[in-house]
């Protein structure tokens, strides 16, 4: 009696390990695609003051008076 008592314990403990380890498993598998989302780079869209054409902020021109997608558009609008 002493041993079944002491060998359901153990597959008790078996038991709750494994269940441990694969909810471990899942929330790392699912914390990493969480954290893969917004690693991927956000680019900031901006509209041309003239056009009103959409560009990533990076490609867009700065003038004085506003953003421009060309040196034309800039030029135009004379800033
Ligand atoms: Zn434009």
């Amino acid at each position: 009696m002493k041993y079944l008592l002491v060998s359901a314990i153990v597959l008790f403990v078996f038991w709750l390990w494994r269940h441990n380890r694969e909810a471990e498993h899942h929330a790392a598998a699912s914390s990493r695609t969480a954290r893969s989302r917004p690693a991927a780079k956000v680019t900031e869209m901006v509209a041309c003051d003239v056009c009103e054409v959409h560009l990533p902020r990076s490609e867009a021109l700065i003038g004085s008076r506003g953003i421009y997608c060309s040196d034309a558009h800039r030029r135009q609008a004379g800033g």
